[in-house]
């Protein structure tokens, strides 16, 4: 065939090149319903996923996202056990009943001193007491051991503790938990089985930050949800995420039509109870490639905002259409799409739906909130943190080059990232609050109640270079800067 030949190329298109085409509707925007799948058996409450980044998503971020409803991906640049902490904490951070495994105890004849110096190294301000066989004789709070009740600090537990424990079964109900607090004036109530043994605790902390977050994203047991990204070729990693107790498992690859990458993808969805999702992915055939295993496919190849793929290697998908591609072939079998990178505004996230995800995943949107990890520094008065690709030389140096199949070691790194400052923005339940927002504010110009609906419903129509520029505002002087536009963006 003539060379020529592969100059007849097709379009493929991105973000600015389309835009959603407004249809006759009756639906206000806050009542669209942003409910959706992630994968094939987690459903989330809004359509949005933090990136597997190290400036972007560690513990603190995924209960942030979890907690609005979303899910947070815990980046890989940390080892095994630093994820299992990560995912542990997330797990428990809303936990309504603590497990007997993680119940600070005491023992009746230990003495109060130690006691409180346990409590204070676990962080708790109060614990049961139980004797060998985790009978519950009492409880010991900090008021118990305060100086003015006179218990001496080598005094044993069992004299300073309140023996007339207040406990309620296994299947007690928040609500009644909380009566009981209230009635008794106290913060914790053991869980005990039908002997007294004690198999949990309920703290009224726990029981309002569960009230606090109607809407979060959450197990069968009521827990948050967290993803983990693993490697490609991290089958042991990945076993270890799942006993951790991660509910989403990202194959964390640049290419994930690798064929070594989608034989170690497809070992891994065998040897986890997890979700997988496998990506990144841009075209069809990858698609094609990965749909019988995965529970959800991750597109991008080269859109995200630190990302330096597309003119390194040469090669790369424009969003909107690697999205359309792969979900062609992901909706016949029921497999959610996850669009990941690329997404400045809100108005890219919904387009990214219209195109067919189910989700999106964002970095750079989220890197400048306080839930980030790292600290805020200041240039020239303004206010920024830090964002960098995982391909970056510093993230690889610190152990992320194997997602773009870089050897590990290589001090000859060849990056496919930058290394970044993005403006500091505050609280990511703020962030989020726009990228919703402006998201049902798509779906109501589309008239459109839910998610699956949308995907259906929405049209595109092409804009020109002109018609991005009408799309912006233009010929004026901005004098403030709107929460979710920013002038120089
Ligand atoms: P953003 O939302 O900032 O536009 O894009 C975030 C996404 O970019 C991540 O979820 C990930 O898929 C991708 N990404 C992260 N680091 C790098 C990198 O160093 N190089 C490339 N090519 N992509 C990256």
């Amino acid at each position: 065939e003539p060379f020529s030949e592969k100059l007849r190329v097709p379009e493929a298109l991105t973000f600015d090149d389309v835009l959603l085409r407004p249809k006759e509707s009756r639906v206000e925007p806050d009542a669209a319903d942003v409910s959706t799948k992630v994968t094939k058996n987690v459903d989330l409450q809004i359509p949005i996923l933090s990136a597997a980044m190290d400036t972007v998503t560690e513990a603190g971020m995924a209960i942030g996202m979890a907690r609005e409803g979303g899910l947070g991906v815990l980046h890989r640049n940390m080892d095994t056990a630093a994820m299992e902490a990560s995912i542990i904490q997330v797990k428990r951070a809303d936990e309504l009943v603590i497990r007997r495994e993680n119940v600070v105890t005491a023992s009746p004849d230990q003495t109060v001193d130690d006691v409180d110096a346990m409590m204070e190294q676990k962080g708790v301000s109060g614990a049961p007491v139980v004797d060998d066989d985790d009978t519950v004789l009492g409880i010991i709070s900090g008021t118990d051991i305060r100086p003015y009740l006179e218990v001496g600090e080598n005094d044993e537990v069992r004299e300073a503790m309140t023996d007339e424990v207040v406990t309620a079964a296994e299947d007690v109900s928040a609500r009644d938990a909380l009566e009981l607090m209230y009635d008794h004036k106290i913060e914790r109530v053991p869980i005990v089985d039908d002997e007294d043994r004690l198999v949990g605790l309920l703290t009224m902390q726990g029981i309002l930050a569960r009230r606090e977050n109607e809407n979060a994203a959450r197990d069968a047991d009521g827990r948050l949800r967290v993803g983990a990204a693993v490697g490609p070729f991290e089958e042991e990693r990945a076993v270890a995420a799942d006993e951790a107790g991660a509910d989403v498992l990202f194959i964390d690859c640049a290419h994930a039509h690798n064929l070594n990458v989608l034989d170690s993808a497809e070992a891994i969805t065998e040897s986890v109870d997890a979700d997988v999702v496998v990506g990144n992915v841009g075209t069809k055939e990858a698609a094609e490639a990965c749909v019988d295993f995965a529970d959800g496919i991750k597109v991008g190849i080269g859109p995200g905002s630190i990302c330096t793929t597309r003119v390194v290697s040469g090669a790369g998908m424009p969003q909107i259409t690697a999205v359309a591609e792969v979900a062609d072939v992901a909706s016949q079998q029921d497999v959610p799409v996850i669009a990941d990178g690329g997404i400045r505004y809100s108005g890219d996230a919904i387009k990214a739906i219209a195109a067919g995800a189910d989700a999106v995943m964002l970095g750079s949107y989220f890197a400048g909130t306080d839930e980030a990890p790292g600290r805020v520094i200041t240039m020239n008065g303004k206010k920024y943190k830090q964002y960098r690709g995982m391909g970056s030389v510093g993230a690889m140096q610190s152990g992320g080059g194997e997602r773009y199949l870089k050897e590990e070691n290589d001090e000859d790194y060849v990056p496919e990232g930058v290394e970044a400052a993005t403006p500091y923005t505050g609280t990511l339940a703020s962030e989020l609050h726009q990228l919703v927002g402006g998201m049902q504010s798509g779906m109501g110009y589309v008239g459109a109640e839910t998610i699956p609906g949308f995907k259906r419903r929405a049209e595109f129509v092409r804009v020109s270079a002109a018609g991005q520029t009408e799309g912006h505002p233009h010929d004026v002087m901005i004098t403030d800067e709107a929460p979710n536009y920013s002038p120089n963006e």
